[in-house]
């Protein structure tokens, strides 16, 4: 391969070796790690270099069906659903206090099977879980029902109760901060879960979960099953003793795990799924601080994100210089061995989004786009990728419409606000956008305007705990973290009570 123009050559060293070790790799069912049922297991790797990091156990239907009837009877029978809502809290500020204690161990095992940035996973991303955690459990004795006003002599009331046993499905990519979204709304508002991990990361949630557990969360509210989609994820989202199905993951699965819910018992379900998401420079931008930006909005955990700024749009006023300095930081990028310090961009997640990658950089190419930088693997062996930029793109080019999920910007030009609009929302996602302007009127016209479920303005990848996200479109539906995700979590009962007189004699 064509190489290395990089500031590193970390990625073809010998990798460093992570500070942890790997303890759990059984199922957590009812409170104790266990095989699977069929006592098969599955490799999970390090995208550094593709070797074998553990055997996992692998989860198939019968496993799922443990888990479902651990999670039911810890539902219907045990103390978690019946406890008081202050000692839940205590439980979820606990386990939120473990897990700032291991910080470093969880970041570490995180980066080993996912590749991200280990100052990434350890000062962002594990403080993130913290965060949501201690929020959610803010929430927990704060969830209450109204007293309503009828039309007669009648008392009306509504309770607010957990939905039951939430089964949730979670992707690669991020995968803690998957489960802290699903898992802290769903156990602030006292159900119970059998949660499913991807495939490619099945290690961090069981360590977390292992916390929970200490942290005195009762057996069988949290069990965590590894295994695949078709299998495991398929099992768990057509249970009929599962109540709530929340998932993680690209809009294809999206349409199946939904059908799978619709044929089975109907459970609501919640979809996080693809984005293709415009970042929008517009003219009065200060360029230097908008190509900054708008490369962190694309490039952050190697351009991973179902949010990433993939389809960055430029004032023609600015265009060129922006092309220009978008492919010097490109090329200024620090990509190696996660583990290092001040590296930018490890490994992608495994072989096959490798290649799925590299297959959109030669469709760019033949579709007539300007490769400006990149495009290549970095480094023989593990899954490194040049960052690339491509310029001169159209919006009809695959490489501007499809999600590539890998570190490839792809720059397009457009001369004034309707026009952009129009094309940014001519998506069947709806995701996100970046907006980058000193001017409050376009600002405030660009928000109403694009169909998206986040904006964020002179800022990209904003994710608190208390602001809610999701998807217009084909993005997804419903809303994770803040107040709005527990809506996902709770049912409502309305509890009418005859009175023997109205309410004046
Ligand atoms: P994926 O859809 O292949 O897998 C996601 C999860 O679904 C995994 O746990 C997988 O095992 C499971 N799964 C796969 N097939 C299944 C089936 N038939 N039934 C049940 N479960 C099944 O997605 P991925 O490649 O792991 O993740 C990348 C995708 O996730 C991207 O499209 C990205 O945009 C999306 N994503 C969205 C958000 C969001 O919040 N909107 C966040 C992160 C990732």
């Amino acid at each position: 391969p064509r190489l290395c123009k990089y500031s590193t050559a970390a990625a073809i060293e010998e990798p460093i070796k992570p500070a942890v070790q790997v303890e759990y790799t059984q199922l957590l069912i009812d409170g104790k790690f266990v095989d699977a049922a069929s006592g098969k297991t599955f490799p999970t790797l390090d995208p550094r270099t593709g070797e074998v990091i553990a055997h996992v156990a692998e989860g198939h239907s019968e496993d799922i069906d443990r888990a479902v009837a651990a999670a039911r009877k810890a539902f219907d029978h045990g103390p978690w659903p019946r406890m008081t809502a202050y000692e839940r809290q205590r439980i979820l500020l606990r386990a939120a206090d473990l897990i700032e204690k291991h910080n470093d161990e969880i970041a570490a095992l995180e980066t080993w099977d996912n590749g991200k940035p280990y100052e990434q996973s350890a000062k962002i991303e594990i403080p993130m879980l913290v965060r949501l955690f201690r929020y959610y459990a803010g929430w927990a004795d704060k969830i209450h029902g109204l007293t309503v006003p009828a039309d007669g002599p009648y008392h009306v009331q509504t309770l607010h109760e957990p939905i039951g046993v939430a089964g949730q499905i979670i992707p690669w990519n991020f995968p803690l901060v998957m489960f802290a979204w699903k898992v802290g709304p769903a156990l602030a508002c006292g159900n119970t879960i059998v949660l499913k991990t991807a495939e490619q990361t099945p290690l961090s949630a069981f360590y977390v979960a292992k916390l929970f557990l200490e942290a005195g969360l009762p057996p069988g509210v949290l069990n965590v099953v590894s295994g695949f989609g078709p299998t495991a994820g398929a099992a768990l989202a057509s249970h009929m003793e599962v109540d709530k199905l929340a998932f993680t993951g690209s809009t294809d699965t999206g349409k199946v795990v939904l059908q799978l819910a619709a044929k089975s018992n109907l459970k609501p379900v919640t979809l996080e799924l693809g984005g293709k998401s415009p970042f929008i420079v517009c003219e009065d931008a200060d360029i230097d601080q908008a190509v900054e930006l708008a490369h962190f909005a694309l490039f952050f955990n190697q351009g991973q994100c179902c949010c990433a700024g993939s389809r960055t749009y430029v004032h023609e006023s600015v265009y060129d210089e922006f092309v220009e300095k978008a492919k010097a930081r490109a090329l200024k990028r620090v990509v190696g061995d996660p583990f290092k310090g001040g590296i930018e961009q490890g490994p992608q997640i495994d072989s096959e989004q490798f290649e799925k990658i590299l297959r959109y950089v030669r469709l760019g190419v033949e579709s007539g786009a300007t490769l400006e930088t990149g495009g290549d693997r970095l480094g023989d062996k593990g899954y490194y990728i040049q960052p690339t930029v491509f310029s001169n793109v159209k919006d009809d080019m695959r490489i501007a419409t499809d999600e590539i999920f890998g570190p490839v910007q792809s720059i397009l030009k457009f001369k004034d606000l309707g026009e952009v609009v129009q094309r940014a929302n001519n998506s069947r996602y709806g995701l996100a956008a970046g907006v980058f302007t000193k001017n409050i009127d376009t600002a405030n016209i660009l928000t109403r305007a694009l169909r998206v479920g986040t904006v964020w303005i002179n800022c990209f990848d904003t994710f608190d705990a208390a602001i809610p996200f999701g998807g217009y479109k084909m993005s997804g539906q419903g809303r994770e973290k803040g107040e709005y995700s527990l809506k996902n979590y709770l049912q409502v009962k309305a509890v009418v009570n005859s009175l023997k007189n109205p309410a004046w004699l």
